[in-house]
């Protein structure tokens, strides 16, 4: 069997196309299925068009969290109540077309433990697509291991890689990167990655960023080292603007024209001592989270599952 996890937040005009579109891809693939949609707290009618849904198809069982977790942690949430063999994660704004898993499907029966996806175009606004390929450089240039450009949520993972990811209690989830760290026999495909189908992006800016800084404070011990190095170089600057003032002070007789000097470098000091510390409060900030140990999320109901499951 397999498993389609999908999550939902405020997407209701979207359903009801996302249920056709599935529907009739999986008419076409012989496996046997099953789909969990996550409700990650929408605000809208998604929860009651989804238990529609689910009325009219048991296959698709319902997850629906106690408020909003975030997309990575709703992954999460039904990577744990997946019984397939594999496991597809897809978003339910129909960017990532289900008419690909055939396809992703065959790469698993031919061997893959890990099938993802590469955006080999999207279509976003210039802005946007800048952003991501800036992200992508940065990470990819930064994670101590190898993180694939262009990968995100839209793969396929093998029982083994899921139980794997299940097995990671990290709170700041970055779920491709964990993908990438879980190795095994990784194959990529390309695709085009579709326009939204209907209503607005739910990840705000605010949520791309801080997934993107989950991303490489995550994979990457670079930006902690960097501010030794920041430090270390603007020491040096300042031994040698005070040899320079030891000189004028005994040398010539225009030590007072200092003032400039002191200014330019108490700033530029200031600057690189906060910029220091807010780089190590972000990993500060992160362990205090992972020592909570909070649970990821917190499930407010399920359906269509099988009691062992819940
Ligand atoms: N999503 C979610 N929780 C959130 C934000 C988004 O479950 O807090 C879902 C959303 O419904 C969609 C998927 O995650 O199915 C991707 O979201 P979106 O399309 O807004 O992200 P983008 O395509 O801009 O990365
Ligand atoms: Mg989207």
């Amino acid at each position: 069997m397999l498993t389609i996890i999908i999550p939902i937040y405020n997407e209701e005009s979207i359903l009801p196309e996302l249920h056709n579109r599935l529907e009739n891809t999986l008419a076409s693939v012989a496996e046997e299925f099953e789909i969990i949609l996550v409700d990650d707290g929408s605000r809208d009618r998604s929860y009651e068009l989804m238990k529609d849904i689910h009325r009219s198809d048991s296959r698709f069982k319902l997850i629906r969290l106690s408020r909003n977790f975030g997309h990575q942690i709703a992954l999460s949430a039904a990577l744990d109540a997946a019984r397939g063999d594999a496991v597809i994660l897809m978003d339910g704004d129909l960017q990532d077309p289900p008419e690909l898993f055939s396809q992703m499907i065959e790469q698993w029966k031919s061997g893959a433990q890990v099938v993802f996806m590469v955006k080999k175009s999207r279509k976003e606004n210039i802005l946007k697509r800048a952003a991501f390929r800036l992200f992508y450089k940065i990470l990819h240039s930064l994670s101590s291991i190898e993180i694939p450009m262009h990968a995100g949520n839209f793969s396929l993972l093998d029982r083994r890689v899921v139980d794997v990811l299940r097995k990671m209690p990290e709170r700041h989830r970055y779920l491709s990167g964990l993908r990438a760290w879980a190795g095994f026999t990784q194959v990529q495909i390309g695709y085009h990655r579709d326009a939204r189908f209907a209503g607005k992006p739910q990840m705000s800016l605010r949520r791309l960023i801080k997934l993107a800084l989950d991303g490489i404070f995550s994979f990457s011990n670079v930006p902690l080292r960097a501010a030794i190095y920041l430090g270390l170089s603007a020491a040096l600057i300042a031994f040698g603007g005070g040899l320079y003032v030891i000189y004028e002070k005994v040398f010539t007789d225009k030590a007072i024209l200092g003032w400039a000097s002191t200014i330019v470098s108490i700033t530029f000091l200031g600057g690189l001592i906060l910029m220091t510390l807010g780089i190590i409060g972000e990993y500060v900030g992160r362990i205090y989270d992972e020592v909570k140990q909070r649970p990821l999320y917190v499930i407010r109901e399920m359906v269509g599952f099988d009691s062992s499951a819940q």
